[in-house]
């Protein structure tokens, strides 16, 4: 049996793991990240523990990890959460030290990839994963193949234009659907309403600076109207998002993902009105929109996903 060992890279911790490749999670290890401490530092630790995982039977390694990344070079530009991590060569690195091949791919399409083969995706060939946390990414699957584009830069979902003079998002244009229904634009509009004066049940619960999207919802279940207007606001932004993608794309699967995406089932009920009012040349009812299955160890399943990916590709 072929096996595979998996690291998830993000900004706090790292995950590293060992798969049968059936997708049976055999062993992982989770250690921080402490970004300050510089790539070589962090490069030395993940080596020390993948040589623990390593067996003979260990054909590729795969990587998910935050971007701007160049798969192909396997190189990693500067992503917010890596500060100094500026063009290093994890790729030829970690082939230098092991001798496998070792494939990397940024978060969102490494999670798109670990539902389309153990998750929400099973069995479905056209599929656009969707996650709505801190920031909205994604990844398009189509026809059994994850879609890069130029330069990688395939799948940002959150960067559609949505409102052409709304808020300012992280990428530099405004109004995009990760200003205006990630959990980070909840929260903001949140502090803007308290700045206003708006009488809401928020400030009972944490100072203003603290404020978060989980807080936001709790308070629109209890009937606050400050928070039930900004959490409608920003569910009605993301159904529209997602209407756009499937008039352009026509997938046959909508994976909601992310801390956001699956706080609670009225999320994708929402999601559904929406498209309902705004889709007309697709089929919707053909069109699932179901919520992501591998919960928190998407990026594990994830990372092995991206180099199984691509050893099943080479193999077809
Ligand atoms: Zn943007």
């Amino acid at each position: 049996m072929r096996k595979y060992i998996a690291v998830d890279i993000g900004g706090t911790k790292i995950a590293l793991g060992r798969f049968k490749e059936e997708g049976i999670l055999e062993e992982k290890v989770v250690f921080p990240t402490r970004p300050e401490r510089g790539y070589q530092k962090i490069l030395e630790e993940m080596v020390e523990n993948i040589e623990k995982f390593l067996t003979p039977d260990v054909i590729a390694i795969g990587i998910g990890t935050a971007g701007p990344l160049d798969r192909i070079k396997g190189e990693i530009y500067s992503p917010p959460n890596l500060p100094g991590w500026n063009g290093v060569p994890l790729k030829k690195d970690l082939e230098e030290a092991f001798k496998i091949p070792v494939y990397m791919d940024n978060d969102a399409n490494a999670a798109c990839l670990g539902e389309y083969y153990f998750g929400a995706g099973k069995g479905v060939k056209d599929l656009v994963y969707v996650t709505v946390s801190t920031g909205i990414g994604g990844g398009i699957i189509i026809d059994g193949k994850i879609l890069h584009g130029r330069r990688d830069s395939a799948g940002e979902v959150g960067h559609q234009t949505i409102l052409p003079d709304g808020p300012l998002c992280n990428c530099g244009n405004k109004g995009c659907l990760e200003a205006l229904a990630s959990g980070t634009a909840i929260a903001k509009r949140a502090k803007e309403a308290i700045e206003r004066g708006e009488d809401t049940i928020l400030l009972d619960w944490s100072k203003k600076e603290e404020i978060t999207a989980k807080h936001v919802r709790s308070a629109m279940l209890l009937g606050d109207k400050v928070a039930t207007y900004i959490w409608n606001q920003a569910m009605e932004y993301l159904g529209i998002g997602i209407g756009n993608i499937i008039t352009i794309l026509s997938p046959q699967r909508i994976i909601i993902g992310g801390s956001v995406g699956l706080s609670g089932e009225d999320v994708i009920l929402k999601i559904k009105e929406i498209v309902g009012q705004r889709v007309f040349l697709v089929p919707v009812d053909m069109v699932e929109i179901v919520p992501a299955q591998l919960g928190e160890d998407v990026g594990l399943y994830g990372a092995f996903s991206v180099a199984l990916h691509e050893i099943t590709l080479k193999a077809t």
